[in-house]
């Protein structure tokens, strides 16, 4: 059986758009903060099938995009150190740090390793215990819990050669950073996956300080047009609140468990996001508790930071302050082969969504 089928029906997005289409519609902004909402939008091209007054804007939902450069460069210098190899997921070995990426460093003679599961890189300690191993871990409160579970699993067998080089955020402090700095965001698309571990009660500070409406949404073509249809809504009838659309996977608390393990072992910390600069309580540093294996206390290193490639427009596209196509490299200098900015580099990056779905332009 195909789970997905139903959320792709041919009739029931016809109706949904009809019921969209018969709204009192005025022009409205609509910004999705998770890369798997950019990618399905650009796939489906559900842009394009709705009416011109609804513009649908990219956030800062992409993990990698939104890593700064110098968290690379430390990545790299990790991964110089004798008998130390760096682990980390794909995406992240193509960013390009302020002189290069994991991937070129690699190719220089560093030692990198594409892991798939923070399991995989506790195996791999245990496996060779005179060896130092560098987790460098990203990602919001989806991949948290499995970096989270690593250490406490470290911790229980002592297992001094793995470390975590860890840059985790989490997502309401940036989206209220967003509207706080008074970019015209009429609604926000609520980021699916990271809600199945948070509950929707993420939200709730971010809706009631800033009377802002906000829709969790699936990421089939289905999901996102009815997520859409009840924030507008929302939107018309000038209606603050959270509605759950992906109620297949999100509830008002989520999962608890994964939420006591994230708070064992992380506390909030201010963390820098490309584009959007230090944000207050939007990361997660590891706590002291666990400091024998937080590779920034045990095995500090140095870098020195660079600015961003000249013309990349990554910063303001984030923000949606600016579209891919606005930048001068997309497409010719930048593409998914050769990226020049970390928005081309990720199956999640909006640029890499606007260059593979160009057709859906
Ligand atoms: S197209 Fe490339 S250079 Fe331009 S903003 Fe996107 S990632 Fe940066």
């Amino acid at each position: 059986m195909n789970f997905t089928t139903p959320f792709r029906n041919q009739e029931l997005i016809r109706t949904l758009l009809s019921q969209i289409n018969k709204l009192k519609l005025r022009p409205i902004k609509i910004m999705e903060v998770c890369g798997g909402h950019t990618m399905a939008i650009r796939k489906h091209g559900l842009h394009q099938l709705l009416p011109s007054e609804i513009e649908l804007l990219s956030g800062p939902g992409c993990p990698v995009c939104v890593t700064e450069q110098t968290f690379v460069d430390k990545a790299i210098a990790y991964a110089q150190l004798p008998k130390t190899t760096l682990l980390t997921y794909g995406d992240l070995v193509r960013v390009p740090g302020c002189y290069q990426s994991l991937s070129e460093a690699r190719s220089a003679g560093a030692s990198v390793e594409v892991i798939y599961s923070t399991q995989q890189a506790l195996s791999l300690a245990r496996k060779q215990p005179n060896h130092r191993f560098v987790f460098a871990a990203i990602g919001f409160e989806t991949t948290a819990p499995g970096t989270a579970l690593a250490l406490q699993q470290a911790s229980v067998e002592k297992l001094n050669n793995f470390l975590v080089y860890c840059a985790h955020k989490t997502m309401p402090e940036a989206m209220e950073a967003l509207v706080a700095d008074g970019l015209p965001i009429d609604g926000y698309l609520g980021p699916g996956h990271v809600c199945s571990i948070t509950g929707s009660k993420l939200f709730d500070r971010l809706v009631a300080r800033y009377s802002i409406p906000l829709v969790i949404s699936g990421f089939e073509a289905v999901d996102l047009l009815q997520s859409v249809f009840l924030l507008t809504q929302m939107i018309l009838q000038n209606e603050s609140g959270i509605q759950i659309q992906y109620r297949r996977l999100v509830s008002p608390d989520g999962n608890r468990k994964a939420q006591s393990i994230l708070n064992e072992v992380f506390e909030p910390c201010t963390a820098t996001w490309r584009g959007l600069g230090a944000i207050p309580h939007s990361g997660l540093k590891i706590r002291n508790t666990y400091a024998q294996w937080d590779a920034e206390v045990m095995l500090p290193v140095s870098v020195h930071s660079l600015p961003d490639p000249k013309g990349c427009l990554c910063g303001e596209i984030l923000k949606g302050i600016r579209k891919p196509t606005e930048c001068a490299h997309f497409g010719k200098k930048c593409t998914p082969e050769h990226p020049v900015g970390a928005c081309m580099v990720s199956s999640e990056g909006t640029c890499q969504a606007y260059y593979s779905y160009q057709q859906t332009e």
